[in-house]
């Protein structure tokens, strides 16, 4: 029979999938015997099971009675009853955590009889009365669906009369009034009263929470997050204790060091007289730990110690909900807690130089990904800038963009190309829309423990909050700074999440400091020292080599600084554009084969000199050129273009020979699949003189670096071949050209010759292949393309919103290789061309080379390198460290 129900006392941390995470670090901490109010977890499983059928596992009811009547046993009171009532919380917790998705219920247990109880034995009617007001409008909102407008209405309607902005001020009279108007709301608007049975009330809250698993904005995130859709939520029924009891209560959030930063040094917030939700909610201001301490000094140090425990014990940071009661802590919540791409690198290096982990578990505590958003710009230190507001920087990074204040039209502008900041007073989970499309969040209340905060961090965008200077008016889509300005819609500002500065207009940007770093420049940043630590540590791990794509002497320069060990891929055809259009036009125009040598004639020096400058560069290492690989249609005007400036001209009565000849080339190599078309090996089959000019360049440049006393590598690279005989037909070319060369120059070059892999006959063909080539490179981007039969151009924009949307992959396989289907040409190929040829060298240099889930792949299958931009070459250097350990 399945288990549906565990004590906190019969789990532990690694049982996540199972009990959520909530759940299983509810039950850590019980058995670490922290002050954890008691209570059960309903597991995921059961979740599962009423998703699938509609309704509850027919074990589960009994299940929950048992331990609840364990739960009764242990607090000595039963749930709602009328003289002394125990009151329990109802809480989602999913696996992987999903900040403020998901629903949960509080006070459960409260009825028009057990709020006297709660009230004589506490001795505190308005405690009792707000508790109660609480649980309607929860429940209202979250159980029986009811907007919660209803209720905020009530409740603002309500200050207004009694003349106060806040809640405190409303006396036991007063919030008995607002449990009236809520009860009526909720018959009126539910169309049904306000369930007065506590274990009714519990099970519709459990249902609630199960329900919440397919919300529209769990599902976003979800996606978004790339988290897995069929895991379904645990509900957690823990005994309620009380921040809302006064001033000697309270509750709060915190971290066992700075989430944004990565600083040792505990922080947080916390609120006194509040239950937890009103502290993330950002609706009063929380104050400091260190203000706790004044407050209650006891709860204050019992509370660091119990962080410093927590923090040794998980060997991470941790973050963790509590809440005082009349003076008692207890413990409502832990994990190992988010933090900034910044924090992670430095928390990680941290905690091997204290000793809590080595240098392998470090490198596993961070990612690519994270050091990818290292790398973006920050604001250029030395730019004039106008301050409006400072709040606090709660995820970093430099974003400029129009001010937009709701999430509609955060998604509209930004559909239509438009860089938003999303403007709020704080965002609920409902603002997530616009959160994911805007370059900033910038908001006037909350901490850094608000939704804002954490969910920007989580998405690695920018986040300044609880700017206080800012007086946000959402309807009017303006905010006002104390001192005067008002910046409406539409108005271009800059946040900082770095310093959490607010600036007017449009601050530049400059590169940031691990960038700074790879480019060999002192930086003093505790961060930058993590990311170089981290990084030697990975370089001294990992068995693939990291090359770079480069087309230019400057590109392939950086990429060495970034600690490339080579050149993967240097696509030939983007040195054909700008002025040398023209000579490419000549050649493709050419009446005769000698007019085609005069245009190759006018090529070779300007592709030697190129070869020259980038094997300088690389000297010493590997440089694969790729012979070009475009169909030449590429390099002539546009059809509609040539006619228009055509007609002009002859209006004006001076029609050129040439443009006829280009019209009719552009005719000529018309093609309805150009992607499928005269491109690659094919244009050397065809055009034998274009290669073979390339070769020679190619060669010529080696030699002239020979000469010069440099140590150049070149590898020649035959594009989109097929079938073994294309490669076999035009290596003998480029053999017969290397011959000449050496003839003429008197340098004995090393060479090699090979081909991409880009084609599925290709890889499965590749024994043969092998035969002829010295090297593969899989070009994983047409391989895709090739594979699934989409075209790479066009296939985005046109249907992959869909194909994400109904899950066929979660992810494009043209950003993350998809292995099972293109990654099993790839294993074959590689397979099939090492038998061959056991000292076939192996690379990738499509887009997947700096994919960090592909490297890991690629390293799995036994490639020798892979090749990427050259800003992705520190990420790709981490990733390949991190596949080793
Ligand atoms: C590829 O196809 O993966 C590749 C690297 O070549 P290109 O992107 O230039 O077609
Ligand atoms: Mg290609």
């Amino acid at each position: 029979m399945t288990t549906y129900v565990y004590d906190f006392a019969q789990g532990n941390k690694d049982q996540k999938d199972l009990l959520g995470g909530k759940g299983a670090n509810l039950a850590e901490m019980t058995n670490l015997g922290l002050p954890v109010p008691p209570g059960f977890t309903i597991t995921t499983e059961a979740c599962r099971a009423f998703l699938e059928h509609g309704s509850e596992p027919g074990d589960l009811a009994a299940e929950v009675s048992k331990h609840l009547a364990r739960l009764e046993e242990a607090m000595g009171r039963r749930l709602g009853d009328p003289t002394d009532p125990l009151l329990v919380s109802v809480r989602s917790g999913a696996k992987h955590s999903m900040p403020g998705m998901m629903d949960t219920v509080l006070n459960i247990g409260l009825n028009d009889e057990s709020v006297h109880g709660l009230a004589s034995q506490s001795d505190d009617e308005r405690f009792a009365m707000d508790s109660y007001r609480r649980l309607l409008q929860m429940f209202g909102a979250t159980v029986l669906g009811i907007e919660d407008e209803v209720f905020s209405t009530e409740l603002d309607e309500l200050k207004r009369r009694k003349d106060t902005t806040a809640d405190l001020d409303l006396d036991v009279d007063d919030l008995r009034e607002l449990v009236s108007a809520f009860k009526k709301a909720i018959e009126e608007h539910a169309g049904r009263p306000f369930p007065q049975d506590p274990r009714e009330q519990m099970d519709l809250a459990v249902r609630a929470v199960f329900d919440s698993w397919n919300t529209p904005r769990a599902v976003l995130y979800r996606r978004q997050e790339q988290i897995a859709e069929d895991g379904g939520t645990a509900v957690n029924i823990q005994a309620m204790v009380f921040g809302n009891r006064g001033m000697t209560s309270g509750s709060g959030v915190a971290f066992t060091r700075d989430p944004a930063s990565g600083a040792q040094g505990v922080y947080g917030d916390y609120l006194q007289n509040a239950q937890g939700e009103d502290v993330v909610a950002g609706i009063r201001n929380t104050v400091s730990l260190a203000d706790l301490g004044e407050i209650d000094q006891k709860s204050h140090d019992e509370l660091l110690g119990i962080m410093q425990t927590l923090e040794e014990h998980y060997r991470d940071m941790c973050d963790i909900e509590f809440t005082i009661e009349l003076g008692k802590l207890w413990m409502l919540q832990t994990r190992v807690g988010k933090r900034t791409p910044e924090a992670a690198f430095r928390i990680a290096a941290d905690m091997v130089g204290e000793g809590l982990i080595d240098l392998d578990e470090a490198l596993g505590r961070v990612n690519g990904a994270q050091l990818a958003q290292l790398m973006f710009p920050r604001f250029d230190e030395s730019a004039e800038r106008t301050l409006l507001a400072r709040g606090m920087n709660a995820s970093p990074g430099a974003a400029v963009g129009k001010a937009v204040f709701d999430w509609a039209t955060a998604v509209e502008w930004a559909d239509r190309g438009e860089d938003v900041i999303l403007v709020r007073k704080e965002t609920s989970p409902d603002d997530l829309h616009g959160m994911v499309v805007a370059k900033g969040i910038l908001t006037s209340r909350g901490g850094k423990t608000s939704h804002a905060a954490v969910v920007a961090r989580g998405m690695g965008r920018t986040c300044v909050c609880g700017a206080e200077a800012l007086d946000v008016d959402v309807r009017e889509a303006r905010f006002t700074v104390r001192d005067g300005k008002t910046i409406h819609e539409g108005d271009v500002i800059s946040i900082d999440g770095t310093t959490g500065e607010v600036f007017d207009g449009a601050v530049p940007v400059a590169a940031s400091h691990v960038v700074q770093y790879f480019e060999g420049q002192q930086v003093d940043d505790p961060a930058v020292s993590a990311v170089a630590r981290l990084m030697e540590h990975a370089d001294s791990k990992r068995r693939l080599l990291v090359r770079t794509n480069a087309d230019t002497a400057e590109d392939a320069a950086r990429a060495r600084r970034f600690g490339a060990q080579g050149i993967g891929l240097c696509r030939t055809e983007h040195m054909f554009l700008g002025e040398r259009r023209e000579l490419v036009e000549n050649l493709i125009v050419a009446d005769d084969e000698a007019g085609q040598r005069k245009a190759l004639d006018a090529l070779l020096p300007l592709q030697r000199q190129d070869f020259i400058e980038i094997l300088e560069a690389m000297d010493g290492l590997p440089v694969t050129i790729r012979l070009i690989d475009p169909p030449l249609h590429e390099f002539l005007p546009d059809f509609t273009e040539l006619s228009v400036a055509m007609a002009l001209a002859d209006t004006r009565g001076h029609r050129k020979k040439r443009q006829r000849k280009l019209l009719e080339a552009v005719r000529r190599l018309h093609e309805q699949n150009p992607m499928l078309g005269l491109r690659g090996v094919r244009l050397g089959i065809v055009i034998p003189g274009l290669f073979t000019m390339q070769a020679r360049a190619i060669l010529e440049a080696a030699a002239a670096r020979v000469r010069d006393g440099g140590d150049p590598h070149p590898e020649i690279m035959i594009p989109l071949v097929a079938s073994v005989r294309e490669l076999e037909i035009v290596k003998q070319r480029i053999v017969d050209v290397a011959r000449e060369v050496r003839d003429e120059t008197g340098v004995d070059l090393s060479f090699s010759i090979g081909t991409m892999i880009e084609l599925p006959r290709a890889a499965l063909t590749a024994d043969k292949i092998a035969a002829a080539a010295e090297f593969f490179s899989f070009g994983t981007n047409d391989l895709t393309q090739m594979t699934w039969g989409f075209s790479r151009d066009d296939v985005e924009a046109a249907f992959f919103g869909a194909y994400l949307d109904q899950g066929i992959f979660p992810v494009s396989p043209f950003e993350s290789l998809d292995t099972e289907g293109v990654g099993s040409l790839v294993r074959t190929a590689a397979a099939r061309g090492r038998e061959a040829r056991p000292d076939l060298h192996l690379g990738i240099c499509g887009e997947h080379g700096g994919d960090p889930a592909s490297i890991h792949f690629f390293d799995e299958v036994g490639l020798d390198y892979v090749s990427c931009s050259p800003f992705r070459v520190p990420v790709a250097r981490l990733e390949a460290g991190r596949s080793s350990v």
